[in-house]
């Protein structure tokens, strides 16, 4: 399938944007779930890279660990890539994140925005750097936990799965901070972007995890925004 088919059709596109802590990964991976979306997100699709060793995911890791953003080209290659080989609506997470990525995402959807959703979830960096200190990851589901706010039944092992919960390496305060300041530089023109294109709908993210995802949902199903 190609770009323009996915907006073509009755499928929609679903753009979550914010800052790095901010729940996008918890949100769009459950609304997706919920909702029967496809959930896409730059990041896994790079870890995997990484972990896989493959050339992509060679030269994507130096980036990755300084908590910089891989190069424009390397990451719309694969995300549209991956993109042709999936069916039905996307839920998109971590992409786009730059201008340049916005623009190549637009041209591969084709003309105009008709069905593309764009979510942009925001907290205060205090908050942010609260959050991301405290997140683990599974290793078997990649489900999402936090030390306070969102522990596991059982310490450091998945209620889902049983498999172990791991910090990541870019998770450390000190790669934290680049990546707010990253954030901060490089995405404030892709909220533009889409705001200026009308796309863009703000959700607080600093929400109890419920709230959150009842405005998203409310969005979705075009009942508010
Ligand atoms: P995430 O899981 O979305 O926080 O992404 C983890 C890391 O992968 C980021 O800190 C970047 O180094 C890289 N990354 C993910 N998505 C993108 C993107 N759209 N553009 C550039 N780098 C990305």
């Amino acid at each position: 399938m190609t770009g323009q088919d996915k907006v073509g059709s009755a499928l929609r596109v679903v753009i979550f944007l914010g800052p790095p802590g901010v729940g996008k990964g918890t949100v769009a991976s459950r609304i997706a779930a919920e909702e029967g979306f496809q959930f896409v997100s730059s990041g896994d699709l790079l870890r995997a890279n990484v972990g896989g060793r493959t050339s992509l995911g060679e030269e994507a890791r130096r980036y990755m660990e300084a908590g910089d953003l891989v190069p424009d080209d390397l990451v719309t290659r694969m995300v549209t890539g991956h993109l042709d080989t999936v069916e039905g609506p996307v839920i998109l997470d971590g992409f786009p994140r730059t201008l340049a990525q916005a623009e190549e995402l637009s041209a591969y959807l084709g003309n105009g925005h008709d069905g593309v959703l764009v979510v942009d979830l925001t907290a205060a960096d205090q908050f942010l750097k609260d959050r991301l200190a405290g997140r683990l990851i599974c290793r078997g589901c990649g489900r999402i936990y936090h030390r306070v706010n969102l522990p596991p039944r059982r310490d450091g092992s998945c209620d889902d799965c049983g498999g172990e919960l791991y910090q990541r390496e870019d998770d450390r305060p000190e790669v934290i901070l680049e990546r707010l300041k990253v954030y901060h530089r490089q995405s404030a023109p892709v909220r533009d972007y889409y705001r200026e294109r009308r796309l863009a709908h703000t959700v607080p993210g600093d929400r109890p995890l419920e709230e959150t995802l009842e405005t998203v949902r409310r969005l979705i199903s075009g009942d508010s925004g």
